[in-house]
């Protein structure tokens, strides 16, 4: 098998090839068709994420080191499995969901892997998608998502199951009530779909950058604001018509996470995606008295990832924009990934 590797952390990607896996236990083999090549791969190829405030965090502390197979978005036929796999669609097209862990512990157990304490995921621990083949631990973790663009279905393993994770985090929530979004970047956008797809009409989107609120009124958001006036808090609540029930930042600074949190009402929810490193003080009496939640949402589960396919079946989500390139640009893709020159998505193809 062949595959685009890193063998020193910030350089570029170097072809590697070794013997194709054979699929032990419960293990299924699959020829990879598509891979989606997600911008997290960039600060992954560094080695490290940025946390702000002259932090970093390591890719080593996840447990990785060259050479790693990168890419979490992969998609393929299933072609061969180990003996205790059950029941495997040989010759059938699966999404792989790559967030799995340990596979053994409760939460694995009961299809929470992404809140694993050691974490397996297909991209970071595991060998990826920028390869022609693939090792999957176990079937359930194929995804059928028939009837839909592969390509496409591809990219939702990663972004669009993070923010189906994150907005079904608001829930119970009245679709009449208005919810945040805050960051109109590519999560935002998406987060905006999908709480359109979940049925909800009141949107306020805020950002720093006006084509990126006219990207999102073009997304379906009702309502836009720009984060940098001095008076953003004031005028949410005159554009919600008063504090409201659910905010979803998407971008995790200092003023982002505020200025949402600021924004609740009592039982409000605020559900925290970004990852910029923002710090933000929490009085713990005004949480209990106003009965806040402030969760976190990373990623999300297996069944989740099934619901982001149906809601894309069912013609709920629109597709992004997405250009094919061979796996053998997948280097070129990151280094134009990190230059910003890409609009839309690459989906690398074998
Ligand atoms: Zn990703
Ligand atoms: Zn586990």
């Amino acid at each position: 098998m062949l595959s685009y590797d890193v063998f020193e952390w910030g350089k570029p990607l170097k072809k590697a090839e070794r013997e194709t896996p054979k699929p032990t236990g419960t293990e299924v083999l699959l020829r990879l068709k598509y891979c989606g090549v997600c911008h997290s791969d960039v600060h992954i190829r560094d080695g490290y994420f940025e946390l702000g405030g002259g932090k970093r965090f390591h890719m080593s502390e996840r447990g990785m080191n060259p050479p790693v197979t990168l890419g979490h978005e992969p998609y393929g036929t299933v072609i061969a499995a180990g003996p205790e796999a059950g029941d495997v669609p040989i010759g059938a097209d699966r999404l792989v969901y790559p967030w799995m862990g340990c596979g053994t512990c409760a939460r694995c157990r009961e299809g929470m892997d992404n809140y694993c304490m050691a974490p397996r995921c297909i991209g970071l621990q595991r060998p990826g998608g920028y390869a022609d083949h693939l090792l999957v631990p176990h079937p359930r973790y194929l995804i059928d998502a028939s009837g839909i663009d592969p390509v496409w279905a591809a990219t939702l393993s990663c972004s669009g199951l993070a923010t189906y994770s994150a907005v079904s985090k608001l829930n119970p929530i009245p679709r009449e009530e208005w919810v945040a979004v805050i960051g109109a970047g590519g999560l935002g956008l998406t987060s905006i779909a999908m709480l359109r797809a979940m049925g909800h009409e009141r949107i306020v989107a805020v950002d720093i950058d006006p084509s990126k609120l006219d990207a999102a009124e073009a997304a379906g958001a009702t309502a836009t604001l720009d984060g940098r006036d001095p008076e953003a808090p004031k005028k949410l609540r005159q554009i919600t018509g008063g504090p409201i029930y659910g905010a979803v930042d998407l971008v995790g600074t200092t003023d982002t996470a505020s200025l949402a949190l600021s924004a609740l009402r009592k039982g409000g929810r605020l559900i925290l995606v970004g990852l910029y490193g923002g710090e933000i003080p929490v009085s713990v009496v005004a949480t209990i008295q106003r009965a806040l939640t402030i969760q976190g949402s990373h990623l999300g589960t297996v069944a989740e990832l099934k619901n982001v396919v149906a809601l894309a079946r069912q013609g709920k989500l629109q597709p992004i924009p997405i250009q094919k390139r061979p796996l053998s640009e997948v280097s070129r893709t990151l280094d134009e990934l990190k230059a910003g020159a890409i609009l839309g998505r690459v989906v690398v193809e074998n």
